[in-house]
């Protein structure tokens, strides 16, 4: 029987902002210390408490084009007037060694990296309505109300993308949110494809 070949399993996270993404993703990361996230590229300014390597890599226009024609990104996208993009050659590496890997990724760039790992799980975060997303944009005293317009309006055409996703959790309540994708990424990883190695190895082991 030949060994089939092992990789980690990538992981896609998109939602509108503002719809609390960004909670889930660090409660998953805190639970999974072996769960590799992408620090993501882009073009935008630092917001409050952000830090560089950390929460993004900030680079410059100048540098974010030339990486784009390098070749550095598995895919890159302009959200909300500012390049962003992933660092290819880290998740080939961490997926070789077998790492699962979680991107947090607008819309377009989750339908690159599809094409690329078609295996790969996408997970939508849907706000539990148009209103309370309003609401929690207007929360955010970082943005300005013509910025809270705009990222509705954008929000308004990321949710139509989201019936072609693997999974949707709709964040209505916190606590359960988290529960959704814990338990997407534990069934996931009991995925037959998944655990073809190790099911490979076992009926080998059992022929004798
Ligand atoms: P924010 O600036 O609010 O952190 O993120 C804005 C949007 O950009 C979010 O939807 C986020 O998922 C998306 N984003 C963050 N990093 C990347 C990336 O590397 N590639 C793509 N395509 N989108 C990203």
């Amino acid at each position: 029987m030949p060994t089939p070949i092992s990789q980690g399993q990538l992981f896609v996270v998109s939602a509108p902002s503002g719809a609390g993404k960004t909670t889930l993703i660090r409660s998953v990361l805190s639970k999974w210390p072996d769960l590799r996230f992408s620090v993501s590229c882009t073009t935008r300014t630092p917001r409050g408490d952000e830090i560089p390597g950390k929460d993004y890599h900030f680079l410059s226009q100048e540098e974010f084009i030339q990486g784009i024609r390098r070749g550095r990104f598995l895919e890159w996208a302009v959200v909300h007037d500012a390049y962003y993009g992933t660092d290819g050659d880290i998740i080939r590496r961490w997926l070789l060694e077998e790492k699962d890997v979680l991107l947090d990724i607008d819309v377009q760039g989750a339908r690159q990296v599809r094409c690329h790992y078609p295996f790969a799980k996408t997970i939508f975060v849907l706000p539990p309505s148009l209103d309370a997303l309003e609401n929690r944009l207007k929360m955010r005293d970082s943005d300005a109300p013509e910025k809270v317009a705009r990222r509705l309006s954008a929000a308004i055409a990321e949710i139509q993308e989201a019936p072609w996703y693997d999974f949707v959790i709709v964040n209505d309540n916190r606590e359960d949110a988290i529960a959704d994708l814990d338990a997407i990424l534990r069934a996931c990883r009991c995925d037959r494809f998944h655990q073809a190695r190790w099911l490979g190895s076992f009926l080998e082991k059992q022929r004798g």
